[in-house]
């Protein structure tokens, strides 16, 4: 009975999904996912909380591609300037 298991194959993979910390709530659960606008072909970035309590989001949007990392300061910045 059950599946007959799949032949195991080791890959590490080192391109883990990177986690930020959230400004809202503090947890470290901030993912970020980008697709291309067909029509303008700009970059959009959606980076959110992972935390459903928390469910902060926002979309950003730049002409090229950038860092995740840089993706993320925006997002803090965004969010500290609204906040305040
Ligand atoms: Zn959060």
């Amino acid at each position: 009975m059950g599946r007959r298991r799949r032949r195991v194959v080791k890959t590490i993979k080192r391109t883990l999904p990177k986690v930020f910390a959230c400004p809202q709530c503090g947890m470290v659960t901030v993912r970020i996912t980008s697709h291309e606008d067909e029509i303008s072909h700009d970059v959009i970035y959606l980076v959110a909380c992972g935390n459903v309590a928390c469910g902060v989001r926002r979309e950003l949007r730049y002409p090229a591609k950038k860092e995740e990392i840089d993706v993320y300061n925006t997002f803090v910045d965004d969010f500290m300037r609204a906040s305040s």
